[in-house]
């Protein structure tokens, strides 16, 4: 790899034949040259990278071509052309309005358009990011523009195109160039390759293109990097590495995860991504394009706005067959507003959790949904096996048949049942297959829960409160939790699948279930007591003189 030229500059394109992605522009080009119908201003307006500038010495050295080929193209042969690939031509003057915007700047600039060319035919003055040029200097260089000599042809470069002033506009032939596509990318990415004997994995150069978003400059500048890290042999997995970009594989571990609403795996792999130092914002809104590719997968005609290699489009199609729309629109929602708050979230971990935990659930209703019809439909079928799921089927895939739970009333709207059936559903496909009359150890069911409220001894009021607690049974595997306040049970209930989860894994028991009720307070337990009044009251039962001395001295409660 000695002697490696960047890519960049090796590979700038010396014809229009070999820009890359911008074939109505180059097309055009040609043809105005063809039909000698040159305009004395052209703005070139798109975003970074994507061949402005090339383009615009380009043309500059095509119509100063002494021999210009039959498709109308520089012939690289000639003195002109020869002065022009080696940068010494006196036919182009650029000027980078970003570090010379002042109206000196155009001044000389305007100097030296007076000076008719001494060979060629054409002086080409090109102006990029011409929308930084200060008003006093696009004002100086308005006059030029207007009454231009007639060699001179100008070609003004610009990324913000909605900067340039009207007047500048009215007087030029307007090109706009897209945003490079990650196969145009990819595609000449691989002839690098194969012209520096470089064997590279397509996915590699597809993470490349596409880290570059549209830009083959920085597609190239990616490249070279890769490959001064890795030498001839570029893979996906160096690349990746290399890059900093999440691999693909997450978000399909994810996207599988959350379909089966399991929670506790995708929260894990969640914070894997996390480990591995990716920020929060820049997963979330990797899921979310991960939603949306498989959204396109979902429609034959829409198929080709993915910008994947074909191993990878594989992956997409097999799991779009696994979601369907409704699902991939509520998720890709969800990834959004998350996105949106992401940046004034607080709590920026915390952000991206819930939305999974959204996501998840969005994943179960839909399946109860479907659930419930198919019950309707098998209403009399006899029970099969539990572990069975019948993927082909439909566009989920679901366990044939669930586990008996449908004994509370189960609402669409409460996201806490929901949930528990999910976690059941998903629960009858991994564990270890149990009869329904197989009970649980009631030692094992005292030591999974004692372990479960160890890990809340971080949470002091919660450990407290639950530290003697015990379960009761109050059905073949569902058991009750008596507690003392109302407040203690809203936060269990609201945790209440993930210490079903838990539980579940712990026992390894795919029935599991439990619920919680609030004591109903028994006034002659002082443990009970919480107000002054009702102390007061129960020390008055033991010892009714107490009124008498209150009522003396005029106390009351503070
Ligand atoms: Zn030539």
């Amino acid at each position: 790899m000695e002697n490696y030229i960047v890519s960049a500059r090796k590979y700038r394109p010396i014809t229009f034949k070999s820009v890359v992605g911008q074939q109505s522009v180059t097309v055009t080009l040609k043809n105005s040259i063809k039909n000698k119908h040159l305009a004395h201003a052209y703005l070139f307006a798109g975003p970074r990278g994507v061949g402005k500038t090339s383009c615009a010495r380009i043309f500059a050295k095509t119509i100063n071509c002494a021999s210009r080929t039959e498709d109308f193209e520089a012939c690289n042969e000639c003195e002109s052309c020869i002065a022009f690939n080696e940068g010494r031509s006196y036919n182009i003057h650029e000027l980078d309005a970003a570090s010379n915007n002042s109206v000196e700047d155009i001044r000389s600039l305007i100097e030296q358009v007076r000076i008719p060319p001494q060979i060629g035919s054409h002086s080409v003055y090109i102006i990029d990011e011409v929308h930084m040029l200060s008003s006093q200097a696009f004002n100086a260089f308005l006059k030029t523009l207007e009454e231009p000599p007639s060699y001179a042809v100008f070609v003004l470069a610009t990324t913000e195109k909605h900067k340039i002033i009207p007047t500048i506009l009215s007087r030029c032939q307007i090109f706009d160039f897209n945003r490079i596509k990650v196969e145009d990318a990819v595609e000449y990415l691989s002839f690098i390759a194969k012209k520096e004997n470089i064997t590279a994995e397509p996915e590699a150069l597809n993470i490349i293109a596409q880290k570059a978003d549209g830009a083959m400059r920085d597609a190239l500048s990616f490249f070279d990097q890769i490959v001064s890290f890795s030498g001839e042999k570029i893979t996906y997995q160096a690349t990746i590495a290399n890059l900093n970009v999440l691999d693909y594989d997450y978000y399909f571990r994810l996207t599988d995860m959350i379909l089966e609403n399991n929670i506790s795996q995708t929260l894990l792999i969640f914070n894997e991504i996390l480990n591995n130092g990716f920020d929060g914002h820049h997963f979330i809104t990797g899921l979310s394009s991960h939603f949306r590719d498989l959204m396109v997968c979902k429609d034959p005609s829409t198929v080709e706005l993915l910008e994947v290699g074909s191993s990878i489009k594989d992956k997409y199609l097999i799991q779009s067959k696994k979601c369907n729309i409704d699902f991939l629109l509520k998720v890709s929602e969800i990834g959004n507003q998350t996105d949106l708050a992401y940046r004034n979230s607080i709590n920026k971990r915390l952000q991206v959790e819930l939305a999974l935990l959204k996501m998840c659930s969005s994943a179960s209703e839909k399946k109860e949904l479907i659930q419930n019809e198919t019950n309707n439909l098998q209403l009399n079928k006899p029970n099969t096996n539990h572990a069975e799921s019948n993927p082909n089927k439909d566009n989920i895939s679901l366990p044939k048949n669930l586990p008996p739970v449908k004994k509370s009333g189960v609402s669409l709207n409460n996201i806490a049942n929901t949930q528990i059936i999910e976690e059941e559903n998903e629960a009858a496909v991994n564990y270890t297959k149990i009869s329904e009359k197989e009970t649980i150890d009631e030692i094992k069911l005292d030591a999974s829960w004692k372990k479960f409220v160890e890990k809340l001894s971080s949470k002091p009021r919660l450990y407290n409160a639950l530290k003697t607690s015990k379960l009761s049974q109050i059905d073949d595997f569902k058991y009750e939790l008596l507690l003392a306040n109302n407040s203690l049970e809203q936060t269990l209930e609201n945790n209440k699948s993930k210490i079903i989860d838990f539980m579940k894994k712990e026992l390894n028991n795919q029935f599991f279930d439990i619920c919680f009720r609030v004591k109903e307070l028994d006034e002659t337990n002082p443990e009970n007591l919480y107000t002054e009044k009702d102390k007061y009251k129960y020390l008055l039962n033991k010892n009714p003189n107490l009124d008498k001395l209150k009522n003396d001295f005029d106390l009351d409660f503070s």
